[in-house]
This record gives C-alpha cells, sequence and structure tokens, in this order.
C-alpha cells in the first residue's frame, strides 16, 4: 500500500525504533508515546484492521499473540502487567488504516476508557 504509513515503516522508509521483526510482523515504539512503554505490533502484510481478519488470513492474529509475552518480557513489564488495545474504525479512534495492537505498560493505566 504506497500511502498507508506503516507499509512505510515495514519497507523501512520511515524510520522507527524497531523492538522486534521477522518475516511476518514487526514491533516498533509508538511516536507519541501514553505510557512509558508503549509500542505498536503489526502484520508486515497491509490489513487495513481488525474488521478484515477472516479465515483466509487469521493464521497472522496466532503469530502476533504468540509474541506478545515474548515483547512484554523483552521490555519488562511481563510481571508487572500491560494493556493490549486494538482500535478499529472511527469510534474506535483508528487513525492509522494497517492493523495494529498497542502494548502500553511501566504505569497503572485507568479503566474504563474514555
Ligand atoms: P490508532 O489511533 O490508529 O490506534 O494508533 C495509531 C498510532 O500510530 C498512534 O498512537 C500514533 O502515535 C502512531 N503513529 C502514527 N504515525 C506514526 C509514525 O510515523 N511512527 C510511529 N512510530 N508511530 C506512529
Ligand atoms: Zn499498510
Amino acid at each position: 500500500m504506497e500511502d498507508c504509513i506503516f507499509c512505510k515503516i515495514v519497507n523501512k522508509d520511515i524510520p522507527s525504533n524497531i523492538i522486534y521483526e521477522d518475516d511476518k510482523i514487526m514491533a516498533f515504539e509508538d511516536v507519541n508515546k501514553m505510557a512509558p512503554v508503549h509500542i505498536l505490533v503489526i502484520p508486515k502484510d497491509h490489513i487495513p484492521s481488525i474488521n478484515a481478519i477472516d479465515e483466509g488470513n487469521k493464521d497472522i492474529i496466532a503469530h502476533i499473540s504468540v509474541n506478545i509475552s515474548k515483547l512484554a518480557q523483552k521490555l519488562g513489564i511481563y510481571d508487572t502487567g500491560y494493556r493490549v488495545v486494538i482500535n478499529c474504525g472511527k469510534d474506535g479512534g483508528q487513525t492509522v488504516e494497517h492493523l495494529h495492537y498497542h502494548i502500553l505498560g511501566k504505569r497503572a493505566l485507568t479503566w474504563p476508557p474514555g
């Protein structure tokens, strides 16, 4: 996707602080941190949102899931806890239309969200 900012990050056309990368996913620091630890985990393939997950591409969700706790260990938030957020669409507050998981930690987060 030519105009997608996260595809540009995957292609290294835009720099980012990469925390983890393999052939299917990338994890990098959010440019506007909402917590001392705030990273984004994305599929390398352009998937617009969680709405676009179906039987054909669902394996990427399992792959991201197994990597979340590994990332939490690497980031030092495995024991203290953290929040995983997927925003979807307008009401969900999604601003970048490439599926991404926010992982937030190293501070107590309020609930419910505003
Ligand atoms: P959303 O609101 O779509 O759930 O989250 C998009 C996130 O992407 C925001 O937290 C925003 O700070 C982050 N973001 C937007 N542009 C860039 C960028 O160019 N680099 C990085 N590292 N993060 C970005
Ligand atoms: Zn994209």
